[in-house]
């Protein structure tokens, strides 16, 4: 067989191992995590990748993971049963970043750094791999694909440039297929060679994972076992127990080796809700989406009827980061899974709205077929009306937050329920309800419109606004003067898609949304008589200013909307508000 190759790691590689081991050092026991996760996603890969090509998993080999200690060696091997890695993959995967957990962790780092640095953070972050060295000097990594016919082994050691990859020869470690990680633990480390240690790790990390997890473990029974007797302290006995001839006998524990199911693979979403606790929830939600804060909500629901699925919904506490663009990013916020088979997190707007992408969550569905791909969920009916259930659920939830008056969930999202006001005619009723803005009489708090409503006069029809950059300029605008003098509230709209969305609107509980800086702006005060007045008055002067602005304005008329300020521009009852006039321009440039 040829000898092991050498490679270098990629420079961030070397970075990052002194990054993990520097940092993570007091929390070592997170490498069980990153690395039963891997080996989770590994069989997740095989299984989804066998519905359309069941070639791949022929053999009849059970989809598990497999931990074993060697506690006088200080040794732990983790095997799975997964996809495995072929040599091309060992070299891209194992010895570069281009991996998306590590790359999130990266970022953060980087992002903490720049904020002042706090260390700590990374701890909640999936560092992947590399992590194993933080217990380990040595790993070795033995690995079968079903795309190659020969079995690899990567082999690393910790503070090292360099790694190697060989052919495995060994005829006692070939595997039908998957991976068989081993660590070779430091000194100080070989306590997690433990068995107890470990079952207790993996009951604490991977209460979520949904293949079964069996560790090495050993057993006992008790048996009756013969004592050997002097044969006349046998014969004094039966005469003293007046029994018959017999073995004297004892109870012995004898002690075995053997896998013991670890873990529960019934995935949360299958559970009762009663039986799941508001923890249970959390701690799905941060394993699986690799978020390090409580979420703000959940919902749990199972629908029936016409389609039949299962779900778990989540507004997360924050924003993610660094995502300026709702529209565009790949957020992986929806996993969907049929039949419990993970099938993909990369849909695009097809299961649920871009405008949501904050939202997270699972679906599991049995209507849908195994091998369904982005084509078919476009086109499939099962698809649309499971959208429009989650949709409604995932309203039902931030409605419940929003009515606890949760004020970071506004600063948050509420430019993605905005843009939902553009996107998404059919939920306004939804959204709407959802929305804050400043106001005349309220320029600290935002307001609801239910709260604008209950706070219009008797006779008002509409909902005032205008639209401004701060609420200063709102604030001292003269289109305000005879509104504020009529003790008529003003929204406030301050955020630059404020004004589009409203415009989408278009009402709220049947009331109009109407722009006080338009042209034909009616405060419902008409008096003709006086108008007449005035333009007589005026009317001269109307057409000097007019003659000498010329092509400037479109016209110049008397009006009763202001009562300090002699004069205003107004916008045309068509044309675009002065405010979105400067967004526009604003794009142009
Ligand atoms: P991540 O899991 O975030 O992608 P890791 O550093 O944990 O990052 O793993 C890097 C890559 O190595 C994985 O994406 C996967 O392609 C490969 N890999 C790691 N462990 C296994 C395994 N047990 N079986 C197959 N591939 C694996
Ligand atoms: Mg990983």
């Amino acid at each position: 067989t040829p000898p092991a190759e050498r490679y270098e790691y990629q420079a961030e590689v070397s970075r990052l191992m002194d990054l993990i081991v520097n940092s993570l050092y007091s929390n070592k026991e997170v490498f069980l995590r990153e690395l039963i996760s891997n080996a989770s996603d590994a069989l997740d890969k095989l299984r989804f990748l066998s519905v359309t090509d069941p070639g791949l998993s022929k053999d009849a080999v059970e989809y598990d993971i497999r931990i074993q200690t060697d506690k006088d060696n200080g040794i732990v091997t983790i095997t799975d049963t997964g996809i495995g890695m072929t040599r091309q993959e060992l070299v891209d995967c194992l010895g570069t970043i281009a991996q998306s957990g590590t790359a999130k962790f990266l970022k953060a780092l980087k992002d903490s750094k720049d904020a002042g640095g706090d260390n700590n953070l990374i701890g909640q972050f999936g560092v992947g791999f590399y992590s194993s060295f933080l217990v380990s000097d040595r790993v070795v990594v033995s690995t079968k694909s079903p795309k190659s016919d020969k079995q690899y082994v990567w082999e690393g050691e910790a503070n090292a440039s360099s790694y190697t990859i060989r052919e495995e020869t060994d005829p006692e470690k070939l595997i039908p297929r998957g991976t068989c990680l081993t660590l070779y633990l430091k000194r100080d480390d070989k306590g997690f060679a433990h068995p107890e240690r470990i079952q207790k790790l993996v009951k604490n990390y991977s209460q979520f994972v949904s293949f079964p997890i069996y560790t090495w473990q050993e057993k006992g029974y008790t048996k009756e076992v013969e004592v050997d007797e002097d044969p006349a302290e046998a014969k004094q006995r039966e005469q003293d127990e007046k029994t018959e001839m017999k073995k004297k006998t004892k109870t012995v524990v004898e002690k075995y080796w053997d896998w013991e199911l670890t873990n529960e693979t019934q995935p949360i979403w299958l559970r009762n809700p009663k039986d799941v606790t508001k923890e249970d929830y959390n701690e799905f939600y941060k394993k699986t989406f690799n978020e390090y804060l409580d979420p703000l909500a959940s919902s749990h629901f199972t629908t029936e009827g016409e389609v039949e699925f299962r779900s778990i919904l989540y507004v997360p506490a924050i924003a993610p980061s660094g995502r300026e663009d709702i529209i565009n990013q790949k957020t992986k916020n929806i996993r969907l899974y049929v039949k419990r088979v993970f099938i993909s997190d990369d849909f695009d707007g097809e299961l649920f709205p871009r405008y949501l992408s904050f939202v997270k969550g699972v679906v599991d569905s049995n209507d849908l077929p195994l091998n369904v791909s982005r084509e078919i969920l476009q086109e499939s009916r099962v698809v649309r009306i499971m959208r429009k259930r989650l949709v409604r659920k995932a309203f039902d939830m931030m409605l419940g937050i929003s009515m606890s008056e949760n004020r970071e969930f506004w600063e948050n999202f509420g430019k993605h329920l905005k843009l939902g006001c553009i996107e998404d005619r059919e939920n306004h009723k939804r959204i709407a309800p959802l929305l804050r803005f400043f106001s005349s009489q309220s320029e600290e708090e935002m307001i609801s419109l239910d709260e604008y409503v209950e706070n219009m006069k008797p006779d008002q029809k509409d909902i005032y606004y205008i639209a401004s950059d701060s609420v200063t300029s709102a604030r001292s605008t003269p289109f305000l003067e005879r509104l504020l003098q009529k003790d008529l509230e003003v929204l406030y709209l301050v955020d630059p898609i404020d004004e589009v969305a409203i415009q989408n609107l278009k009402s709220y509980k049947e009331k109009n949304f109407v722009d006080i800086s338009k042209e034909d702006l009616d405060l419902g005060e008409k008096n003709e008589d006086r108008e007449k007045e005035m333009k007589q008055e005026f009317g001269q002067t109307c057409d000097w200013i007019k003659k000498h602005l010329g092509d400037k304005v479109a016209s110049v008329q008397i009006s009763n909307r202001l009562s300090s300020s002699p004069c205003v521009l107004v916008s045309g009852k068509f044309g675009w508000s002065a405010n979105m006039e400067r967004l526009m321009k604003a794009q142009t440039v």
